[in-house]
């Protein structure tokens, strides 16, 4: 790695995985992560979202509001990521599109679930 890369690679922001030495290829929830740690939190995370857009016997706005927040960004991101990342694995590419899907999946039980409630509720699916 040549001095310049060296410098390039400190300017730009570290992997947000504890202990990974790998640059941050993708933003998501305020942080920038390499490729795997993109997949492992996004999986991470969706797994959340799905607990809480389930949860229908609680109230829970805020839980729903972030969600919604943290969906918004993450089908961003895989799209972006989808495009740009031309040299993305068969593995990768699989990944991308299996957390793309349930990005997309839990978004729409989010919407629904939005419409089923009264008033300000669907303004989560904003
Ligand atoms: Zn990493």
């Amino acid at each position: 790695m040549s001095e310049k890369d060296e410098k390039q690679s400190a300017k730009r922001s570290e992997c947000g995985w504890a202990g990974c030495p790998s640059n941050g290829e993708v933003g998501l929830d305020e942080r920038q992560w390499c490729r795997g740690h993109f997949f492992r939190v996004a999986s991470k995370r969706l797994e959340g979202c799905r607990a809480i857009v389930g949860d229908l016997a609680e109230n829970r706005q805020q839980e729903l509001g972030a969600a919604a927040k943290f969906l918004t960004e993450l089908i961003g991101q895989s799209t972006s990521l989808a495009a740009s990342a031309q040299f993305l694995a068969p593995a990768e590419r699989e990944q991308l599109l299996e957390i793309s899907l349930a990005a997309a999946d839990c978004w729409k039980k989010l919407q629904d679930r939005g419409r089923s409630q009264r008033g300000k509720t669907a303004q989560i699916a904003q």
